[in-house]
């Protein structure tokens, strides 16, 4: 019996403010996602588009409707599903990634068994997710410190003009492992001028230095061997990763990017294959979102799934950051259900 498609957008507050390198956007809208067999069983997945990579709310609901007609008849299907989803709209990796999510717990439900069972993956192996401190003033970024006590790794996000001063800012207030996003805000000269000081105040490694297309900028920054850099901008799919090889140690993996499941463990797989380290990130996004990537991370080796510890509105409960490492629910599929 045919699927039933259904979609709702979802207004997502955050916390705070969430301001990076290009700016902040207070539009929060994610589109959770519902496919429904002929024996009652649903399958949920969520979009969480970002403007960066062309999508929207509106632009996912549009995807949707493109893609209805393309359901698989059987949900099981899942390579062939999202190989012709991937067809019909290659670029809208949010609106793909929700059905891809909706199908994987569909097919958890149907057999009882949650994704990482099913993936033969131990979810005692899932890291610890960092946490981040957005763009703040220096007495609101303290505060956010305090606030993430429970969290052992921070994320802070640079590549503005007063980057030192905002590091100084989290050293002072804490001893915390710190990890670095420019979110491409950088020039070759002021990352090399960077590195010394990331490395002076504890920074354990550098995302998205460069531009998205500098890749011999952000292998020269990678040369000077003094962090670790993993691409993200720069890296969405797994047939991007032999390009970027050679110039960063490590890729970023979100859905919203690569647009399903699959993908991301095709991009686990590649980057391990080219001896890369893999960290997995996410957008501002429910626990639904969240829970379909945090079921592969007992495959990565560092995670930045804050997405839904950010939001004050978050509808779902699934699997969570508390304490810092990644807990995944025990139910079938995705294991998510309404708070
Ligand atoms: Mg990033």
């Amino acid at each position: 019996m045919a699927l039933k498609l259904s979609a709702e957008v979802l207004a997502l507050k955050t916390k705070h403010p969430f301001i990076i390198a290009r700016g902040g956007s207070s539009d929060h809208r994610v589109v959770w996602v519902r496919l429904a067999d002929g024996d009652g069983v649903e399958g949920w997945g969520e979009a969480d588009p970002s403007s960066y990579y062309g999508e929207t709310a509106d632009t996912v609901l549009e995807a949707l409707r493109r893609l209805e007609p393309h359901l698989p008849d059987d949900p099981f299907d899942l390579e062939t599903a999202e190989a012709h989803f991937a067809q019909v709209v290659p670029k809208n990796g949010a609106a793909r990634s929700a059905l891809s999510a909706a199908l994987h717990d569909l097919v958890g439900k149907r057999v009882g068994q949650p994704l990482y069972r099913l993936w033969g993956l131990d979810p005692r192996q899932a890291p610890v997710s960092s946490f981040t401190i957005g763009l703040d003033t220096p007495e609101a970024m303290r505060r956010k410190v305090q606030e993430a006590a429970q969290y052992p790794i921070l994320k802070i996000k640079l590549g503005t003009d007063r980057d030192e001063e905002i590091l100084r800012t989290i050293r002072d207030a804490t001893d915390k492992p710190i990890r670095v996003d420019a979110n491409a805000g950088w020039t070759v000269e002021r990352a090399v001028q960077m590195l010394p000081v990331l490395k002076e105040y504890g920074v354990e490694f550098l995302e998205q230095p460069l531009p998205p297309q500098d890749l011999d900028g952000i292998a020269k920054v990678r040369r000077q061997g003094v962090l670790p850099v993993v691409v993200d901008e720069s890296c969405l799919v797994a047939a991007d990763i032999p390009r970027v090889a050679g110039a960063a140690d490590g890729i970023n993996i979100k859905l919203a990017k690569c647009g399903s499941l699959r993908e991301a463990l095709r991009m686990i797989a590649t980057a391990r294959a080219h001896g890369m380290l893999v960290m997995v990130g996410c957008m501002i996004e429910t626990s639904l979102g969240i829970t379909a990537a945090a079921h592969f991370t007992p495959l990565v080796d560092a995670a930045d799934l804050d997405g839904a510890a950010l939001t004050a509105n978050d509808p779902f409960v699934g699997a969570c950051i508390d304490g810092g490492r990644i807990q995944l629910p025990a139910e079938p599929g995705l294991g998510v259900r309404r708070r």
